[in-house]
């Protein structure tokens, strides 16, 4: 479907030409646009500044070599990307990610949304991502560091904590951030935070760990208050993945009364009916690196299905989608409208297909979206940075209260601009224009370099 506003046409058509190829990009691109149109209503001199030119377009794109030796002594080569997009409102900030399905649509699709996701926090960051196809699973210790050595040879040289300053994201855990950090401190001889998701005997902030799953509840918890007068307690809750997000999603609503019968891995899905034990899914997936399919030998009742998409078949109250991007399509979304879910907020970066979403609105299904509802991770990176500046260490209780205040902020934010620009309880919509109005008047006070 075309845009209703001939400008933003262009500029959508503009992004497709010079990015074939790229659906993610140019998906994360259509939906940021889609959301202007309001804007561009209110105020159509916006199209005069060229900043929506601007905004879609990268500062920067950098694309590296990475060559490694594996256990057997054979020369691996890997792709490396960094992609620097927006910095009118701070150092470049975003995550690493290694994944096999890493490329360059996807690296741009999240340093897209990276920018309005960080603008949102209401901290002082740019938006940037960066990764690799290398992929972790089944790689020993050494060739993981080895890996993160090599990556860190070429990289350190596009970043700095005033520059650009990298996280986890998937594949990207406490493990790789050392590796990572230790090689870029050989380089420049200089301890400084460029890093953050850092260990905490090196400058890593408390609840970092627990941080976007946490914060996807507490902003979960706002929108069911505000939207539906309603709450966690009791609810029963599907979560998508068993990585970090989706450990600490599941950690944080269980705390807050709700029942967690599902979470998965790329390759299956358990259901436990009586809710999920978070011991058995941390000790498996944290300490030995393990199979979600290994719940079942600890907890007998609970089941496994192979094949990860079915979880969005299992009844629940609120669907925490927490693994990787269009995990949840159309059909999917049918399913869980049919079982009655109220609520569906995003743990995970673009998990929704364009259809999905449209659905769940449709359906009056509440709708947190990425960009707001798993900001609790860049903010609390962000809180690392100034606690690495300050050279201080908050407590855990009061970094997870800035987080809780933050997610409770967001959520608001992106509440009052769906009012503001005439579709009230559009999150989608709020939270893209929220976060750009903000780069937007940055930019727009930074100047044009000609
Ligand atoms: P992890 O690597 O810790 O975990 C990822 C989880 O998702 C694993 O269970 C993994 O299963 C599953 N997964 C990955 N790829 C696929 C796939 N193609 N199909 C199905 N399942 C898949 O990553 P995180 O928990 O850190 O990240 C999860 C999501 O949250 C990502 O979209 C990330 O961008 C987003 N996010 C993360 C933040 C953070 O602070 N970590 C912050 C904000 C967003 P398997 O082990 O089988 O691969």
């Amino acid at each position: 479907m075309g845009f209703k506003n001939s400008y933003l046409q262009g500029v959508y058509d503009t992004v497709q030409r010079r990015n074939p190829g790229e659906p993610e990009f140019l998906q994360a691109v259509r939906e940021v646009l889609e959301s202007f149109e309001p804007v561009l209503e209110k105020r159509p001199q916006l199209a005069d500044t060229g900043i929506i030119d601007r905004i879609v377009e990268p500062e920067r794109f950098v694309t590296f070599r990475v060559s490694w030796v594996d256990d057997s002594g054979k020369v691996q080569v890997n792709r490396g990307y960094r992609v620097q997009f927006n910095s009118a409102i701070g150092p470049y900030k975003g995550g690493l990610r290694l994944h096999p399905s890493v490329n360059s649509s996807v690296i741009k699709f999240l340093g897209f949304e990276q920018v309005f996701k960080n603008s949102l926090t209401g901290l002082p960051m740019g938006g940037a991502k960066g990764g690799s196809d290398f992929d972790p699973k089944g790689k020993s210790d050494g060739e993981i560091m080895r890996f993160c050595q090599s990556f860190m040879t070429e990289l350190y040289r596009h970043i700095g904590p005033d520059t650009d300053v990298p996280a986890g994201d998937i594949g990207v855990g406490a493990r790789e951030i050392g590796y990572l950090f230790g090689q870029y401190k050989r380089i420049t001889n200089s301890f400084v935070g460029v890093l953050t998701g850092k260990g905490l005997t090196y400058g890593g902030s408390l609840a970092r760990t627990e941080a976007t799953g946490f914060g996807l509840c507490y902003f979960t918890k706002e929108m069911l208050a505000v939207m539906k007068q309603d709450s966690l307690a009791g609810k029963t809750v599907v979560i998508s993945g068993s990585g970090n997000v989706a450990i600490y999603a599941c950690q944080k609503a269980t705390e807050m009364g709700a029942k967690v019968v599902a979470m998965s891995d790329s390759n299956g899905y358990i259901h436990d009916p009586d809710g999920i034990q978070l011991k058995v899914v941390k000790e498996i997936k944290e300490v030995r690196r393990g199979r979600i399919k290994e719940y079942v030998d600890a907890v007998p009742t609970a089941s496994y299905t192979e094949g990860c998409r079915g979880i969005w078949g299992i009844p629940c109250d609120v669907a925490l989608p927490c693994a990787t991007q269009n995990e949840l399509d159309g059909a999917d979304a049918d399913k869980l409208i049919a079982n009655g879910v109220i609520a569906v907020a995003e743990g995970a970066n673009m998990p929704s297909t364009p259809e999905a979403i449209a659905k769940f609105r449709q359906a009056g299904v509440l709708f947190g979206p990425a960009k707001a509802a798993n900001a609790g991770g860049v903010a609390t990176s962000g809180l690392e940075m100034c606690q690495n500046s300050m050279r201080y260490s908050w407590t855990f209780a009061e970094v997870d209260e800035k987080l809780r205040d933050i997610m409770v902020g967001i959520f608001h934010s992106a509440y009052n601009a769906s009012q503001e620009f005439g579709d009230a309880g559009n999150l989608v919509l709020g939270a893209n224009v929220a976060g750009f109005l903000k780069v937007a008047d940055a930019m727009k006070w930074q100047g044009v370099a000609y």
